[in-house]
């Protein structure tokens, strides 16, 4: 799973880092970064992706590029 947190959108809430810590982290500005994109199930980044406050979190899958989350 392709994971890319829109810098724009993330306003730092930690939300994704508490749901996936060891995908996710909070750079020097508080924004969110992927630290580890296989670090979990992929079940608990889309938990992750799902409870992002602004939806800054944008997961496709791998090979096709096909939008998984946020859906339009
Ligand atoms: S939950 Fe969303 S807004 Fe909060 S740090 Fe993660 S990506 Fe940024």
């Amino acid at each position: 799973m392709k994971i890319t947190v829109d810098r724009a959108k993330c306003e730092g809430y930690g939300k994704c880092v508490e749901a996936a810590p060891k995908v996710f982290k909070l750079d020097e500005k508080f924004i969110s970064v992927v630290s580890d994109p296989k670090g979990d199930t992929d079940q608990k980044i889309l938990l992750a992706a799902k409870i992002c406050p602004t939806k800054a979190i944008i997961l496709e899958e791998e090979e096709t590029g096909k939008r998984i989350f946020p859906l339009p």
